[in-house]
């Protein structure tokens, strides 16, 4: 119920490349995710983006984080800011 109230786009590690490329990203033969041809980073920390450690999309704007839990939670509040009107 959580996840529907916030909006979020969650996954399974196995749909992350699927998921990716439905979006518009590539990913690159050592498992880097590759947006607009520059390596993805995570949005809150500025770690490269991998398949294993995608964490969660921004819906609104294709942000990207990392599966750390400090940058999880930034995801959400920044979701929750957003979608609060
Ligand atoms: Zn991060």
């Amino acid at each position: 119920m959580e996840e529907a109230k916030l909006n979020l786009i969650s996954f399974k590690k196995s749909d992350v490349s699927e998921i990716a490329e439905s979006l518009g990203m590539e990913i690159a033969k050592d498992g880097a995710i590759i947006v607009n041809e520059k390596p993805a980073t995570c949005h809150a920390c500025g770690d490269k983006l991998r398949i294993d450690n995608l964490g969660s999309i921004m819906p609104s704007s294709l942000e990207l984080y990392c599966d750390d839990l400090t940058c999880f939670a930034k995801y959400v509040a920044k979701l929750t800011s957003e979608t609060t009107e």
